[in-house]
């Protein structure tokens, strides 16, 4: 991890936050060859970055909202990051079932397919209609009663937490500076101009400035924080929850695109393994980002919609696996329907030297982290070629490969953490050696997602996983019990419902 305790370094460029924006901007800022630096306050993609529906997805429902430029741009991004994340980013195939009396239609949801389909150039699989009976044979567990046909169409998915951190591995990789576990806790200011921040690093508490000539302010729903001059105010937020539950109760096979039963909206059940995910929510909050975690009435409204499409899983809150949510931080709030304010972004030059970001997806990052350093240029008075984003593969492809050979080395750390998941030491000893991974919550929730996938959220592994890694993060005895304790902290932040 670097080391920025000297204080006396000047960068060019300081990114303020490391969500997908973050990452992205210090990736392709470092790739121009600009001195950059890179802090965020918590775990790479702790925020919302690592709470999403974990789709690159040009976002077929945009196109009911009109926001053409958006989905074009989406279904761009998406071909760009299969081919320069192929571990990362995969294919995905979506069935989408229509019952009678549907807000979306046949007919409306061919010509929507055929849209997306065109606006991808060709460039992916073509979308099929279906009738009901190939609807069934699709998805056998669906609702047959009203089931009209339906269509199979293509998008992708992705982890979002290990594609945030593949750029801030890039980033590194390009001479960035890259600092995780450090909270910007004031921007410095010399003739109302801003010239550096103040940070302090959350698991050592020690506290350094640092200098830099841009600061770019990518902190999503916490972008009112260094408001100068003004009371910090909330990005406007729209909260998202999902749930997972066994599959083998959903009985979905693949992925699919839902209307829910309750007010109409655009839903996904997705498959993750041995679960499947029901998300999301959209619904404007108040909530704390801190704290955000699903409610009772999120986990209810996503269970009817399962139990509605598939009759025979008679899912109750019992069979919540976990539940988590994130806020979405989106760019507008024009309208009192967060599902019909866009998923663009705006970037905010304040005319101090800070350039704040806000809204956005996961999808388009890459697209937007390229405007981004544009304004950067703009504001540093330098002339520098567009980096090749766009081409240039992200980190981390070797990593089953390098998993494999720490578990030939050791075949202590072939064991799986938890008996049936495929998550193991050797993963861990990964994640600290190579992931910038630095406490249990890194490990446990980003760059595996174990915490998602079991029912104590990985409460009873946290032990074992602490005396995995503690020889390599230096942790003695009494350091090792705060970091099991911080862990459970989190866990029951993250995964409450209520
Ligand atoms: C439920 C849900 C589902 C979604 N699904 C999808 C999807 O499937 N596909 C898609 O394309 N998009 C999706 N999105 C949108 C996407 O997840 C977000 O647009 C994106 O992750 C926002 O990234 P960000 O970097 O701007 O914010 P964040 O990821 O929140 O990053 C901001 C970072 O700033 C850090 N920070 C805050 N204050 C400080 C400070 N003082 N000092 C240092 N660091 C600080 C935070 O810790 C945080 O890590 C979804 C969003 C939600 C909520």
């Amino acid at each position: 991890m670097a080391d920025l305790s000297g204080g006396g370094e000047k960068f060019d460029l300081l990114v303020i936050g490391g969500g997908i924006t973050g990452c992205g901007v210090a990736r392709d800022a470092s790739m121009r060859g600009l001195k950059v630096v890179l802090v965020e306050r918590d775990d790479f993609a702790s925020g919302t970055s690592g709470r999403s529906s974990r789709l690159i997805h040009g976002g077929i429902r945009y196109l009911e909202h009109g926001q053409l430029h958006l989905v074009y741009e989406s279904i761009r991004e998406r071909q760009t990051l299969l081919r320069i994340a192929p571990h990362l980013v995969k294919p995905l195939a979506f069935t989408w079932p229509i019952y009678r009396g549907a807000r979306v239609g046949r007919r409306r949801l061919s010509a929507g397919l055929f849209a997306y389909y065109l606006m991808s150039g060709g460039r992916t699989r073509k979308h099929s209609t279906l009738s009901a009976s190939e609807t069934l044979e699709r998805e056998p567990g669906l609702e047959r009663t009203g089931l009209t046909g339906g269509a199979v169409y293509y998008d992708a998915c992705t982890d979002d937490a290990r594609l945030t951190i593949a750029n801030a591995l890039a980033a590194r990789q390009n001479g960035a500076t890259v600092v995780s576990h450090a909270r910007v806790t004031e921007i410095l200011r010399e003739a109302g101009k801003a010239v550096g921040a103040v940070m302090s690093h959350q698991l050592s508490e020690v506290t350094n400035s640092i200098r830099a000539r841009v600061i770019v302010n990518a902190t999503g729903v916490w972008t009112g924080q260094f408001d100068a001059g003004k009371a910090p105010r909330r990005g406007h937020g729209s909260k998202g929850a999902h749930i997972s539950v066994p599959r083998t109760r959903v009985g979905n096979r693949d992925a699919l695109t839902l209307i829910s039963p309750v007010d109409g909206r655009v839903m996904f059940c997705l498959p993750a393994g041995s679960q499947a995910i029901i998300g999301t929510t959209d619904d404007w909050t108040e909530e704390s980002p801190e704290s955000v975690h699903a409610s009772v009435a999120d986990v209810d409204y996503l269970l009817r919609a399962a139990n509605a499409y598939f009759p025979d899983a008679h899912l109750t809150r019992a069979d919540v696996v976990s539940a988590w949510a994130g806020i979405r931080p989106l760019a507008t709030a024009a309208s009192s329907n967060p599902t019909a304010v866009s998923r663009e972004h705006s970037i905010v030059s304040d005319g101090s030297g800070m350039i704040h970001v806000t809204g956005g997806k996961l999808t388009t990052y890459r697209s937007m982290a390229a405007e981004i350093v544009d304004q950067v240029q703009k504001s540093l008075g330098e002339d520098l070629d567009r980096a090749p984003t766009d081409s240039v593969e992200l980190p981390g492809a070797e990593r089953d490969a390098e998993i494999a050979r720490l578990q030939r080395e050791d075949a202590r750390l072939a064991d799986p953490l938890v008996p049936g998941l495929p998550h193991t030491g050797a993963h861990l000893v990964y994640g600290v050696s190579k992931e910038m991974a630095q406490t249990l919550s890194d490990l446990l929730i980003r760059r595996v997602h174990l915490a998602f996938e079991t029912l104590d959220h990985g409460a009873s592994v946290a032990v074992r996983a602490a005396d995995i890694v503690a020889p390599l993060l230096a942790w003695d005895d009494q350091t090792k019990s705060a970091r099991v304790r911080e862990y459970r902290q989190d866990i029951e932040r993250i995964f409450a419902i209520g």
